[in-house]
């Protein structure tokens, strides 16, 4: 009778999403031009100063409108990191939902299928991009008319990167990441991405980092007028990110990654983030199918994207 029961309330939902839009929705992922931490707050996050910078390596969110509540698919065949992510509404993505749900007063419920492309705990914020992309997804699915600020307000209540995610392009992000200064679009870099083995959770990052700080740090400015003067040669010479250092006395790999990338061509090559991702930056496309054709058979994950710029609300 149970089962019965539980094939009717699965037929009921194919129907409703069968009469219902599905509304694709792009999940991009973003890397680290610099990422310099200024000090340890008394709420116990960090106070960052971070250029961050969207890619073209994205997730895909389907909505639909149901009836309600929420229900929630993910499809993680492309994705290595599976197994660490939550498929119930601990996912950010679920989590999204429920604060768009509530802040707006929605009585209609939302259907969400998530497909998993970006590497899961490697400094591409790729939680905090699917958290976006539903909120940016439910504003447009119920028409409910949120502003940018509005959604980057809702965002900040589920992670410090969400509010960067629902804006996109090349931001200087401050505060403990949540406060945005947009900068100038950057022209499309080619951009090699490499994803060693094993995940680094960002808790970890920043409490290794505060016994083992760094003595050189970015010059954030610096960075922030090449890229507002699009002096991409300058901004090359001016990635930089604390956090590599401690990353990089625990996984060594990085470090390979980022000198076989700047041996076979690139131009700059720095970790994203909280790592363990490494990205480089090519000359042009070709050259970083070069660089990656030389991470073949090494037992990494290799992408081939480019920067993107901001993302139209
Ligand atoms: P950031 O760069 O913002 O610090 P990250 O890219 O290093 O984040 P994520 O891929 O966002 O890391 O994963 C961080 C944690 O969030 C993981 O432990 C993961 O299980 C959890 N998580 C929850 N929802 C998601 C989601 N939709 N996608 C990826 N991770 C998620």
């Amino acid at each position: 009778m149970q089962v019965f029961e539980n094939r009717v309330k699965i037929e009921v939902i194919k129907i409703e999403l069968r009469c219902a839009e599905l509304l694709t929705i792009s999940a991009n992922a973003k890397i680290n031009l610099t990422l310099d931490i200024l000090g340890k707050r008394e709420d116990g996050y960090h106070d960052v100063e971070l250029v961050l910078q969207s890619i073209a390596l994205a997730d895909t969110l389907e909505l639909a409108k149901i009836d309600s509540g929420i229900k929630f698919e993910m499809n993680t065949d492309e994705v290595v990191g599976a197994e660490i992510l939550p498929t119930d509404d601990s996912n950010l993505a679920y989590q999204a939902a429920r604060v768009v749900q509530e802040y707006c007063k929605l009585k209609e419920g939302v259907f969400i299928r998530l497909t998993k492309k970006i590497p899961v705990a490697a400094g591409l914020a790729g939680g905090s991009t699917d958290a976006a992309a539903v909120i940016r997804g439910m504003n447009r699915l119920f028409n409910l008319r949120l502003t940018t600020e509005e959604m980057c307000n809702l965002g900040a209540k589920i992670g410090s990167d969400v509010p960067f995610c629902v804006v996109g392009g090349t931001c200087l992000a401050s505060g403990r990441g949540e406060v945005l200064t947009r900068l100038a679009d950057l022209p499309s870099l080619p951009i090699v991405l490499i994803k060693p083995r094993g995940a680094i959770p960002t808790a970890w990052a920043y409490k290794t980092y505060d016994n083992d700080r760094s003595p050189e740090h970015p010059d954030t400015a610096a960075i922030c007028e090449a890229i507002n003067l699009s002096d991409t040669e300058a901004v090359c010479e001016l990635i930089f990110n604390v956090m590599e250092r401690v990353a990089v006395k625990k996984y060594p790999v990085i470090m390979q990654c980022k000198n076989q990338m700047l041996e076979a061509g690139a131009v700059a090559a720095m970790m994203s983030g909280s790592g363990p991702s490494v990205f480089g930056i090519a000359k042009n496309r070709d050259d970083a199918v070069k660089i990656a054709d030389t991470f073949k058979n090494s037992g990494v994950q290799v992408f081939v994207t480019e920067t993107v710029g901001r993302i139209e609300n």
